[in-house]
């Protein structure tokens, strides 16, 4: 075979998400629809906003269509830019600037952006366990090593006295990831500030910069009005990976931003690497009429009320039946403790119950399962007696 053989291999086994979303698929087509409790994939179940359709017609019919249609400079239309920066001065009290904003596909290809940008063969990034799996795909195809910091059980923020020990002279990035996938926990404002504290030290001891990377597609889908503490505020060298996939509902259409912030270190150079990074990739530039889509959605969300009220479901129904649940502050994720140590062989089980739950390994983690809970409130209610008799399962 004359292919590239990490390539081939990435291609050939899909993620565990993916797997198991594919065999819900034939499942459902053998027993019905109805009959089975998907809880696989993290693809929103709630359409988008009015807005996004009401100027989408607008610029279909009023925008000149080679325009609508074309090619923008690379990082994105200026306009587009400029009106993305000034929501985020408005919203977080920050101090960004358009010129440091680049036009993304979604948040996987900010991620990925990034990375290359920074990254010089070897150099490692930590990443907060549990993480999204990609992320490791996306470290190891920059040329970085993806280091794991284990999971701070049972509050989910950061575990630092582990993270002290991890950061060494090779160590160029940390992602963090916030309201969590897997875990719907959101890292709070006296963890960022801590964080800070401790990154800014390490830098000044390797003297080099150590880049914090803060994936926030999940930023608005925050319950019980948690606040979001934004990561510029608290960190110079930080850049910010965005996307409207889960906000808005459109994880198909590829749009989201990379942010450098202004007081990184040598900014403007950080932001001409991620251009470059964006070039090499073949990204070309993101989807223009999305683009457009933008200024005119910020700070808009789909009715997140739906997720809220699976959330409440599902958590105080798995409670009262005694499964081990973390309480999400935000994303559609709830990540429950397995019933046995094997969370693979516990997935396997809740098959038989025709319960699809992600087994928790590859988010750096053993030992729990993730529910994407953004699926139909009815099917969340009908799946109920399942989880009992998977739960009862275990009592015998
Ligand atoms: N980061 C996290 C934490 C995610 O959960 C996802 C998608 O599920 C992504 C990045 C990728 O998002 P996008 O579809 O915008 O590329």
């Amino acid at each position: 075979m004359n292919v590239n053989k990490e390539m081939f291999e990435l291609g050939n086994h899909g993620s565990a998400i993916r797997e198991l979303f594919e065999y819900g698929r034939k499942r459902k087509a053998e027993i019905g629809e109805d009959k089975v409790f998907d809880y696989s994939l993290g693809n929103p179940s709630i359409p988008a906003p009015d807005v996004v359709k009401d100027t989408l017609i607008d610029l279909l019919t009023n925008k000149e269509p080679t325009a609508l249609h074309g090619y923008t400079s690379a990082a994105g239309d200026t306009n587009v830019r400029n009106s993305i920066a000034k929501y985020l001065n408005d919203t977080y009290k920050c101090n960004v600037d358009g010129n440091l904003i680049y036009m993304t596909c979604g948040a996987a290809a900010s991620l990925t952006i990034s990375l290359n940008a920074i990254l010089n063969e070897n150099e490692e990034v930590i990443v907060n366990a549990p993480f999204f799996p990609e992320y490791r795909v996306f470290t190891e195809k920059a040329n970085g090593k993806l280091v794991i910091l284990d999971a701070d059980v049972p509050n989910f923020q950061i575990d630092f006295n582990k993270l002290e020990k991890l950061i060494n002279k090779n160590t160029k990035a940390m992602i963090i990831d916030s309201p969590n996938n897997p875990s719907g926990a959101i890292l709070k404002e006296e963890v960022i500030i801590k964080l800070a504290k401790l990154l800014k030290e390490k830098e000044n001891e390797y003297n080099h910069p150590i880049y914090l990377i803060s994936d926030e597609p999940y930023r608005e889908i925050v319950y019980d009005k948690v606040n979001y503490p934004f990561v510029t505020n608290y960190y110079d060298d930080s850049i910010v990976c965005y996307s409207f996939s889960k906000s808005l509902s459109l994880p198909s259409d590829r749009i989201g931003y990379v942010l450098v912030n202004p007081k990184c270190n040598d900014a403007i150079n950080v932001f001409k690497a991620i251009c470059g990074a964006g070039r090499s990739l073949g990204f070309v530039c993101a989807p223009a009429m999305f683009q457009y889509m933008v200024p005119n959605c910020l700070g808009k969300t789909s009715d997140i009320n739906i997720y809220k009220e699976n959330r409440d479901v599902l958590y105080n129904n798995l409670k009262k039946m005694g499964y081990d649940v973390v309480h999400p502050d935000g994303a559609f994720y709830l990540f429950v403790k397995a019933l046995e140590d094997d969370a693979k062989a516990f997935s396997a089980k809740a098959l038989d119950y025709e319960l699809l739950l992600v087994p928790s390994d590859s988010f750096g983690i053993k030992g729990y399962v993730r529910l994407s809970y953004c699926v139909d409130p009815d099917m969340v209610k009908r799946s109920l007696s399942a989880f009992e008799k998977l739960y009862n399962s275990y009592k015998k």
